[in-house]
Order: structure tokens, then C-alpha cells, then sequence
């Protein structure tokens, strides 16, 4: 998912439309708004659906007035996946003795259940079938005066990934767990602040960058008294998920002070080196697997083009909800360059294979227009564990790498060749000279290795086995 918030600007509502409009990426599924006025109080509108088809509209955005807001684009990792209710999508908003509060949240719980169950034994009405929804049942019940102060206490009994914004009626807060799995950057604008999940989301309303919210950091933020910082949980090791730099992230988006886009092409570097191929023309699987290829290319000397066109249309397959559909998505959203492709050697380089419904299609599809030979250069390590920190990655008996060795899986792709990053490569590509620092990994890479940073325990106690 992705969040976004502002406060001390005219009009928040179109700034945090535009913030979620270059969030696209991370959630399609929908998106909504919350903002506070004085005169009118907490507006909020949620849909389904693009945020361009939705929070562009004259009407939309007067019916959200204010100088503060904040907003999400959803994509479902737990709750009602593929059939989303409307109530499902966040920000929520609760009411306090206090006032108001709303919230919006990137990333997965992962005692939600464990804590819901707890929840309405006690007495609380959830609403959603959304993990995120607890943090505000959590925040009812503390006794603290304060918002931010409740906050902090219902963040300390949430365990997994957040990275969460809120707002009360004068403040906008931000916080990230202690691991800091997911993004979330500061910027100003003008006179106010944004907090968005990326960089790209500042570009766009022209915000300027400020700085990151560290790892287990949190952040209140009120006109009158700009940014206060907080420290509200024990200190820990960062574990910044490393799938943000291979996948996640726009490319033009800044994490940890680097660029997504170089990071990839780094890859794509380090990929030919470690697999190098005797060959004629490197192609991306668009839009995910560019720069790594671009890297490939320059690295290897192999010309790089465009043998696979992309219908700028289409979403990301991989938010379809059923597998009839995804199987049909990858060829409504891709197609061969058949005049580029015919006859070569050609390197196809992808970001991820996961259950590997797109290489297959993508490799039948390039034999069809008569390449001589396919071989599959893929940007990160085999996925072959599930994600529980907020990417929606499948049950591991659906990952092609969870059963099959990499001579298996070249075997059932019926590929030439097909070769991944080492662990130690991705490392390399963002940043880490001396690769994994496997007593203390730099990253969380969970999906790749099965080292999980924090323990699914929801999973455990529905019988998933580390
Ligand atoms: P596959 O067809 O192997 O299941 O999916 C691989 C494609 O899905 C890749 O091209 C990749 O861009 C995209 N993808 C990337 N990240 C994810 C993820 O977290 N989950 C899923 N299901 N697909 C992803
Ligand atoms: Fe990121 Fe993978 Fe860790 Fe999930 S398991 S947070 S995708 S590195
Ligand atoms: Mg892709």
C-alpha cells in the first residue's frame, strides 16, 4: 500500500490526491481521503479504483476541505483479498474523548488476529476484516490523554511492518516500526510538511525532500510547532525490505539515499557478471525488469532493445485476484517486438519469478516470434518464501522456487538458460560492498532466505512452518 499525508497547506485534499496519484504503484485496488476543517470537521471519501478516476473530480475534492489530510492507496495483503468491502478501505477514522483521529496504514500486522480475537472479547465492534483496523481499537482503549500518546501505546502491542500516517485535528503524525521495514520520507511544502511512503510522491506536488522517519521513529507534526520526534519502542536492528529496491519502489523514487533506479541497474551489473551468456540482444520484461536490463546490457556488450512492448493500459498482473485472470494478463498487457526478436539469442530479464505464470507465457510467446534461443537473467534470488510484512506474495505452495531447484524450474519455464542474483549480488547492487552480513543481515529479505525478522505468528498459529 501506499500513504500520504499534509498539513498547513491550502486545499490538503488535491495535495494528497496527487501524493497518492504517484503512489499508484503500490495499491490499485483503491484508494480514500480524510481531511479536517474547521468549519466542517473530518470529511473522508473512499473508492474503488484509480485514484485519477476518482480524486480528480471538481466535486470530490471540494467535499474534502481543509488544511490537513492525509490518504491511502490500497492493495490487499490481509483481510478480504480480491473481494475488498468498501469499510476495508483505509484511512479509518475513530473517534476519541479527545477528538478525532485518522489513519492510514502501509504494511501487515502480523498479530492482528491474535489481537482482534482479544479485541472483541473485550468489547470492541471492528468494522473491516482489515489488520490496520486494531491499531484504532487499540488506540480506544489506552488511557493516555493524548492522541499521539494512545498512538504509541497501541503501536507497542502491534508486532510486523507498519508504516503508518495519521492525523488529529491539528496534527499530522507519522511513525515506522522498529525494523523499518517499509518506507516513509518527510518533505515541506511551503509552509507545510508531507509524509509520503516515497520520494516520487513528493516530486509531484513539489515538496521538498527533508529526510527519512528512521526506523522505530515517531513524528508529530503542528503548524505551530513544526516536527517533534519520539522514540517509542525498544531500539532494534533496521531491516529495511531489500524487495522495495528490486520491485516495490518507483525507480525514481530515493530510499536510504540511494536511487531506486541505479540500485536496479546495479543489478542488472552484477547479474552479468555472475551469469553472463553468450547472445544477441538483452530485453526487459517492461516495465519491471528495465534498468536491471539496461545494466545487463551495458555490462555484457549485448545491444540492448525492446523485444517485449507493454500496453501502457493495464495495471500490474499481479493485483488481478483470480489466476484465470492473471493468466490471461500477462498477454493483455504484453506483446512481441516479432521484427526485433526474430532469429536471436535473446536474454529476457524480469525482476521476479514467482509463481511463474508470467515467464512461461512471456517465453512461449518469444519462441512463437521465432527467437533462436530464450535465456531468463531474473533481479533478485529465487522468491521462495511468502511475505508477511505487506507484499502480497502467494502461499509458499504456489511459489515456483518453494518445490523446485533453478534446473527444475529452467526445466518447467522451458527456458535455455535461467539464472538469479545471489543474495550476496542484490547486497552488493544496493550498497553493501561486503554483501550479507549473514550474523546480522542489513536487510529484510525474508522472501528470498526464509529468515523472517520478526515472527509470523498469526501464520505460525494457523500452521505455517519457518
Ligand atoms: P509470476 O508470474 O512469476 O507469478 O509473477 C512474476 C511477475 O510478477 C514479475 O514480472 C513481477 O514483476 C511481478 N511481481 C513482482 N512482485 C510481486 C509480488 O510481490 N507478488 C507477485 N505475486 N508478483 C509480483
Ligand atoms: Fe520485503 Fe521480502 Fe521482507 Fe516482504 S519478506 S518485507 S517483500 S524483503
Ligand atoms: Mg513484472
Amino acid at each position: 500500500c501506499g500513504v500520504f499525508g499534509v498539513i498547513g497547506v491550502a486545499d490538503a485534499a488535491s495535495f494528497v490526491a496527487l501524493g497518492l496519484h504517484a503512489l499508484q504503484h503500490r495499491g490499485q485496488e483503491a484508494a480514500g481521503i480524510i481531511t479536517w476543517d474547521a468549519e466542517r470537521g473530518f470529511s473522508s471519501a473512499h473508492r474503488f479504483g484509480y485514484v485519477r478516476d476518482n480524486f480528480t473530480r471538481a466535486d470530490v475534492i471540494a467535499s474534502l476541505p481543509g488544511q490537513i489530510g492525509i490518504g491511502h492507496v490500497r492493495y490487499s495483503t490481509s483481510g478480504s483479498k480480491g473481494h475488498t468491502q468498501i469499510r476495508d478501505v483505509q484511512p479509518f477514522f475513530g473517534e476519541f474523548s479527545m477528538g478525532g483521529a485518522a489513519i492510514a496504514h502501509n504494511g501487515n500486522i502480523t498479530n492482528a488476529a491474535a489481537l482482534r480475537r482479544e479485541l472483541i472479547e473485550r468489547g470492541s465492534i471492528f468494522q473491516s476484516s482489515s489488520d490496520s483496523e486494531c491499531i484504532i481499537h487499540l488506540m480506544a482503549r489506552s488511557l493516555q490523554r493524548t492522541i499521539p500518546e494512545r498512538m504509541k501505546d497501541a503501536l507497542r502491542r502491534v508486532e510486523g511492518a507498519f508504516s503508518v500516517v495519521a492525523m488529529t485535528r491539528t496534527k499530522l503524525i507519522g511513525v515506522r516500526d522498529p525494523l523499518g521495514v517499509r518506507p516513509l520520507v518527510l518533505g515541506r511544502i511551503g509552509e507545510g510538511w508531507a509524509l509520503a511512503s516515497e520520494t516520487c510522491a513528493l516530486d509531484i506536488i513539489g515538496a521538498g525532500f527533508v529526510r527519512e522517519i528512521e526506523p522505530g521513529e515517531m513524528v508529530v507534526i503542528s503548524e505551530g510547532e513544526g516536527v517533534q520526534s519520539f522514540r517509542p519502542f525498544e531500539p532494534a536492528r533496521p531491516r529495511f525490505c531489500i524487495f522495495e529496491h528490486v520491485y516495490f519502489s518507483r525507480p525514481d523514487s530515493i530510499l536510504g539515499g540511494r536511487s531506486v533506479y541505479e540500485t536496479r541497474r546495479q543489478i542488472g551489473v552484477e547479474l552479468a557478471r555472475e551469469a553472463p551468456v553468450e547472445a544477441d540482444l538483452v530485453c526487459p520484461v517492461p516495465d519491471s525488469g528495465t534498468p536491471a536490463a539496461i545494466g545487463y546490457a551495458h555490462e555484457s556488450g549485448i545491444p540492448y532493445g525492446m523485444g517485449i512492448i507493454r500496453n501502457q493500459y493495464m495495471g500490474r498482473t499481479f493485483i488481478e485476484p483470480t489466476e484465470q485472470i492473471r493468466n490471461m494478463g500477462v498477454r493483455l498487457k504484453l506483446n512481441v517486438n516479432r521484427a526485433l526478436v526474430k532469429d536471436k539469442r535473446v536474454v529476457l530479464v524480469d525482476d521476479s519469478v514467482v509463481r511463474g505464470t508470467t515467464s512461461r507465457k512471456i517465453k512461449e510467446m518469444i519462441l512463437d516470434a521465432g527467437a533462436a534461443e530464450v535465456h531468463f537473467r531474473i533481479a533478485s534470488p529465487p522468491t521462495a518464501w511468502p511475505c508477511f510484512y505487506g507484499v502480497d506474495t502467494p502461499e509458499r505452495e504456489k511459489l515456483l522456487a518453494a518445490s523446485m531447484s533453478e534446473e527444475e524450474m529452467c526445466r518447467y519455464l522451458g527456458v535455455d538458460s535461467l539464472r538469479f542474483i545471489s543474495l550476496d549480488g542484490l547486497y552488493r547492487a544496493v550498497g553493501e560492498a561486503e554483501g550479507r552480513n549473514n550474523a546480522c543481515p542489513q536487510y529484510c529479505d525474508a522472501c528470498f532466505s526464509g529468515d523472517y525478522p520478526v515472527a509470523p505468528s498469526d501464520m505460525i498459529e494457523k500452521g505455517f512452518r519457518l
